[in-house]
Formats: structure tokens, sequence, C-alpha cells
């Protein structure tokens, strides 16, 4: 078939150098990391897509907002430049920078959530997960079916069941419900979009209840982009007025910069309603102030809230959007045509491989999906990240091992980083692992693991036939 490759709507004025790895040297560096791609060096890695978080290229207009950056303690210019550009693109009163997405969680999520609290999400990421935990509440994913079939191709998959929000709320008690996310685009079923209509009902449940609706915001450029292309009515809609609609829907927003902004570090908090919601900005800025840094920079330098300011504008920008989707739909079309199955329709910021079609002998608990991230690395330098039952870790009562509704593979694709070529070198590697799957039987066991986010800790043995 072969899908069509978007050209860059941008030239190349830096480059960086990046080592070509040997079949021996990744065999030794595997064994040094404990088979934990987090442990991998970053040199010994030829295409690194473990994460498309804060490895993104920036461009001349953001390296030139560094060097203006306003270094001021308090009130420096580049604060009022990025609280004024969130603003107007969200539509929020207040806006808090931090220094990245899980921080705005911190700051934010033990206001709202304690012992004896739920949060209901159509998928939560690993790190918010962890935030719901440690702040004494329950974390419950509620995503529409559709998502957890990774062949079924269907629009937005990314949506929450709102028939099954509406019952857990209930189940629960309204009461207990200290919020509910909605993480756009819904990175752990695959980077797959959320449709406007989708916010709307959500929304609709949330203020019938009087439960505060979060935006979990990373990929916000990404999941309006698929609104236009694919939701009724939006076709006619700039990326920016549909952005405007998807937060109007929320009181609050937290959200990694790392994403869709197009920077190496950043993240910003958001409330819409200042003055109703007064209690919850002060508690934000009292977080904020001991655990991130005064309230204008929020653990940031001058020079990261300029770069902010910049790419929350050019991560909107609509030729680059479909550069970008368009990156995923080219990988996804030869992983198509070598019969490589994957979350479908392709999502937002990677390919996200359906490991266990791919070994379908080798079962949850010996982590299919990490199979297939080693032998990635051993064939061919690519680092990817396993997102299945390595990363969803044990049950926090029995400490038993979960099974997850999925076990990917995740190709996070870089912005702005990696060619054409660089896609066909994975592409190739795939197939190359596909063509010797069979013989690969067993998977592996954890020989040491921490208590919170094991995934990006623990150690790892091959487990013996
Ligand atoms: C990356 C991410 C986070 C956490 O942000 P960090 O910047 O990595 O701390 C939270 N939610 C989602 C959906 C993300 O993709």
């Amino acid at each position: 078939m072969g899908v069509k490759y978007i050209p860059e709507p941008f030239r190349i004025k830096m480059v960086e150098t990046i080592k070509m790895t040997t079949r021996e040297g990744r065999e030794e560096s595997l064994k040094q990391a404990n088979y934990n791609m987090f442990n991998l060096k970053g040199e010994d890695v030829y295409i690194d897509l473990l994460t498309d978080s804060g490895t993104n290229a920036m461009s001349s207009g953001q390296w030139a907002g560094i060097m203006q950056g306003d270094e001021a303690y308090a009130g420096a210019k580049s604060y009022y430049r990025l609280a004024e550009t969130a603003q107007e693109i969200f539509g929020f009163e207040y806006i808090q920078p931090v220094h990245q997405g899980r921080a705005s969680e911190k700051v934010m999520f033990t206001l709202l959530l304690g012992k004896g609290k739920v949060a209901i999400s159509n998928m939560f990421f690993d790190t918010t997960r962890a935030h719901v935990e440690l702040a004494g509440a329950r974390a419950i994913d509620c995503v529409v079916e559709e998502a957890k079939v990774p062949s079924l191709r269907s629009k937005f998959k990314g949506n929450m069941d709102v028939k099954k929000l509406e019952s857990l709320i209930t189940e629960y008690g309204a009461e207990n419900v200290g919020m509910v996310v909605m993480t756009i685009t819904n990175n752990s079923a695959g980077g797959q979009p959320v449709s406007v209509q989708n916010m709307k009902e959500v929304a609709g449940i949330c203020k019938k209840y009087g439960i505060l609706l979060n935006i979990d915001a990373a990929r916000y450029a990404e999941n309006a982009y698929f609104v236009k292309r694919d939701e009724e009515g939006y076709q006619d809609k700039s990326i920016m007025e549909i952005t405007r609609e998807m937060f109007s829907y929320a009181d609050t927003f937290t959200m990694s910069a790392k994403k869709d902004t197009i920077v190496n570090i950043g993240g910003l908090l958001g409330v819409k309603d200042a003055k109703k919601n007064g209690d919850l900005v002060m508690g934000i800025k009292g977080q904020c102030i001991s655990f991130e840094g005064f309230v204008t920079y929020g653990g940031l330098a001058g020079r990261d809230l300029e770069a902010l300011a910049i790419g929350l504008k050019e991560g909107l920008e609509e030729d680059y959007l479909a550069y970008r989707i368009g990156q995923m739909e080219y990988l996804a079309g030869r992983l198509d045509d070598a019969g490589i199955a994957y979350q479908s329709p392709v999502g937002g910021h990677g390919v996200f491989v359906d490991a266990a079609a791919l070994f379908p002998d080798i079962p949850y608990y010996e982590f299919p999906a990490q199979v297939l991230a080693v032998e990635l690395y051993r064939e061919a330098g690519i680092r990817a990240c396993e997102i299945g039952s390595f990363l969803l870790g044990n049950d926090p009562d029995t400490k038993k091992q979960l099974k997850a509704d999925f076990e990917f593979t995740r190709l996070a694709i870089p912005r702005r980083v990696y060619t054409q070529a660089h896609l066909d070198v994975i592409a190739d590697a795939l197939i190359a692992v596909k063509e010797r799957a069979k013989e690969i039987r067993r998977g592996y066991r954890i020989t040491w693991e921490p208590p919170v986010l094991r995934h990006f800790q623990a150690h790892l043995e091959p487990i013996k036939e």
C-alpha cells in the first residue's frame, strides 16, 4: 500500500551526531542496564524512541527566546509573556508554571484528593496515577471498550466511557470523587484522541454531580488536530479555536509542557475561574512556593518560560501538526504492509506496537512488550518503552502483579527530530524482529524493584527456557 510521507515544514540549521552502535556493544549495554531501557546510556542509543517528552527540537525562534529570558526572581517579563499566551490560548484565568507535568500533579492533587477519595479518568498516565495514589486516593480508568482492542480501527478511541463514568460516580458517591481527569490525547491507550463531543458529555456529568473536571493536557494540540480531521463539524475551525473549545469544558488543567509545546522542560497548571476557585488558587500558590519555587517562575529559569511561551503557539501550527501526525501514519503504514499489529488507527505521538500479538506465548507476567523493546535495541540500537504490565505494576492492596489491558511497546517519536530514513530503519528493525519472533519463547523476571513507579528503575533478567 504505502503511505506518502508528508515533507517537513522546516529545514535543519544545526545537527547533533549520533553514535552508530555495534551488536556486540549493544549486548553488553543491555546486561549493564539490567535489561531496563531507562538504565541505558543515551549515547549508546542510535534512535531514541523512549519518549517524546522533553526530547523535542526547538526552533530558531525558541533559541532566540532563550537569549531573551528574563531571570528576575519575581515578576519576570518572561513569566508575563507565558501567562498571557496561555490565557489567550486556553481561556483560563490563572496560569501557574511548574518544572514539569508531574509537578503540576503534585502541586494540585493533594489539595483535591485524600484518603477515601477516588479520581476517575479516561486513562491515567503513570505519574498521574502515582500522584493520585500518593495523595492517598484511588485512581480508576474508564476508557471506552474499543480502546482495548488494538486491531479495531475506530475514531476517538481515547474517549471516556460516559455510561461507566456515571455508574462509577453513583457507586462511589459523588462526594467521594475528588476529580475527573480527561487525558488528551489518551497517552496510555496509544496517544488516541478524545472527541469534543465526549468532553462535552463528560463535562455535563461532572456539572450534574458537582465534580471538578481536570484536563491532563500534555498533547492538547495533537488532540485538536485529530478533532479537526475526524470530528464532524470541525473541519473549518482552526486548531486554536478547537483548543479553546476543548478547554472551555474543564475547570482546571495540569500539563506536561515537554510534549506538544516543543520544549525540553516545563509544565503548566491552569484554573479557569480563579474567583470561584479562589481557595484552590491560594492552595496551588502555597504548594508551588513550597515545592517548585516562587509563583512567577515555578521551578523554571526565565529562559525556559520564554521558550515555553513561544512553543505553546508553534505547537498549534497546522502545517507542523500535519507533518507530525503524518510521520506516525507513515510508520504505521509500513507496519500495515508487514502485518505487524499496533494500536490502530495510529495515535498522535507514537506507534504502540501490540507485543502480545507478536509474542502470543509469552504471558503478561513475563512482559512481552519488554521483550520487544529489548529485541529492538539488540537489532538496531532503537530504544522503545514498555507500556504494559511491567509499567502497570502491582496491586497496591494485594501487591500482586496486575494484568494490563495492553502489552504495548511504544515507539514514541520526538518532535522535529528524526527523518523519513530513520523511520525506515525503525520499520525494518521491527520486521526483522517479527521474522525471528517464533524463536523467542520466554520473557523477563524482575530481580529488584522500588516501591513506586518501578519501571523507571527495576532490574530484570531474561528467563531461561
Ligand atoms: C508526560 C505526561 C505526564 C507527566 O509529565 P512529566 O512532564 O513527564 O512530569 C502526565 N500526563 C501525561 C498524559 C503525560 O503524557
